[in-house]
């Protein structure tokens, strides 16, 4: 088929997400948008002599990883903390990792190109990828997924936020960045990050409520956060200001004015219901980590709670040194476990739709609907093909872990299949 030949694309079962599954439904495609979708008889009709492509699969929009630091891509091997550790014992050992690596600046490439081809082949579009070494969007040898990166700062002194700021000043403004998280970047560095974000029209996402022990530090500016910035030679007292404050870590970051639209607080684990209705009344958006938050034991995110308050999370992996795997198929199956009183079809939700919603990208991806972009999945497995019932055929993708196919449907026309692990 020529590329943007307008086409109609016909599956056993089409889930637009932002509509009820369609049993034996269909796609109509043009210029390499989506033109129509609805049940396959209706389309064939609406676009008679189009060439039909019948495909065996289910149809879905593309996932999305809305939180992976890429650039960890290669430390694999930083234990889980023990029962009763903080997460600062994690953080200590990440650090010491890195810093005693021997691994050639090209070996650590190799593992991260490794996983951002198997974020293809799970049928991930876009990555939301925060780090703070210097990146090259040049080494990317195939097209997809799409990354957006987000160039992390953390100052946890007055120094070091000094300093920061010096180099955010020079910073070109195609490049957006963020800040680590609030135990590890001061108040005014945070201030600085979200203005210079909030000028330049750019996500904000920021790591959130991920221990309890933050929510200690925020409050009283004790704990194991202050044992370990002291420990690193780190405490001078820039966090003096948010003593006794009183708050947890989204009522902090409120009186920062760091809460908006464009602002994605992951994790959320510590998070009350005053802070959920101030995150719904700002228009903050949520990424779960659900496999992250189980590796390093900080607990679960409230998600009953976030979506009784109409919050759609998007899902992230986080990287692949808190993580056994970095597959949002298997968050999507730790969701089911961990929250069986959620409906299977809002946790698909999460991980299309949710992270589009989150990455402002919405126009383009995480549902299928007309204008949206003419590439999504066609998960192939002969059981679901005959399978009759919309709740069955959700259950079963959601709680399977990833499935046996996952192939690429793009705008060009062409079907790409890669079979999982290969
Ligand atoms: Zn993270």
């Amino acid at each position: 088929m020529e590329k943007n030949t307008p086409a109609i694309y016909t599956a056993p079962w089409v889930l637009p997400i932002v509509g009820q599954p369609i049993r034996h439904g269909a796609i109509a495609i043009k210029d390499g948008r989506i033109e129509a979708v609805g049940p396959a008889a209706e389309i064939r009709a609406a676009y008679f002599g189009r060439e039909v492509v019948d495909c065996r699969g289910v149809l879905l929009p593309a996932l999305i990883n809305a939180h992976i630091h890429l650039e960890l891509s290669h430390l694999s091997d930083v234990s889980r903390p023990a029962a009763g550790q903080p997460m600062c014992s994690w953080i200590a050992d990440l650090i010491r990792s890195r810093n005693n690596c021997e691994l050639t600046a090209q070996e650590k490439e190799h593992c991260r190109q490794r996983i951002l081809l198997d974020q293809y082949h799970a049928g991930v579009i876009l990555l939301a990828d925060i780090g703070n070494e210097q990146y090259s969007v040049d080494s990317q040898s195939f097209h997809l997924p799409f990354i957006l990166h987000f160039q992390e700062f953390l100052a946890p002194t007055k120094n070091a936020t000094d300093a920061a700021a010096l180099i955010l000043a020079g910073l070109p403004d195609t490049i957006a960045a963020t800040a680590h998280a609030p135990y590890s970047t001061t108040p005014e560095l945070f201030r600085i990050l979200k203005d210079r974000a909030r000028r330049l029209g750019k996500i904000f996402p920021v790591h959130v409520a991920e221990s309890i022990d933050e929510i200690e530090f925020l409050r009283f500016a004790t704990g194991s956060f202050r044992e370990f910035l002291g420990g690193l030679g780190a405490w001078d007292g820039a966090f003096s200001q948010v003593e006794n404050n009183g708050s947890g870590t989204v009522k902090y970051l409120h009186q920062l004015d760091v809460l908006d639209p464009m602002t994605l607080c992951v994790h959320c684990v510590h998070v009350d219901e005053s802070e959920v209705e101030l995150l719904v009344e700002k228009g903050a958006h949520v990424c779960l980590c659900p496999g992250s938050n189980r590796f390093l034991r900080v607990g679960m995110a409230p998600i009953e709670l976030l979506l009784r308050y109409g919050l759609l999370p998007a899902i992230g992996t986080d990287s692949i040194s808190s993580n056994e795997t970095l597959d949002i198929w298997g968050e999507m199956r730790i969701l089911r476990e961990e929250h069986p009183d959620v409906e299977p079809a809002k946790i698909l939700e999460m991980a299309t739709l949710g992270g589009a919603l989150a990455l402002h990208c919405d126009g383009d991806f995480g549902s299928l609907a007309p204008s949206r972009r003419a590439i999504f999945l066609e998960v192939d497995d002969e059981r679901w093909a005959h399978v009759d019932s919309e709740e069955i055929l959700i259950d079963t993708l959601t709680k399977g872990g990833r499935p046996r196919v996952v192939s690429w449907v793009d705008a060009a026309g062409a079907v790409i299949s890669h079979m999982a692990g290969e």
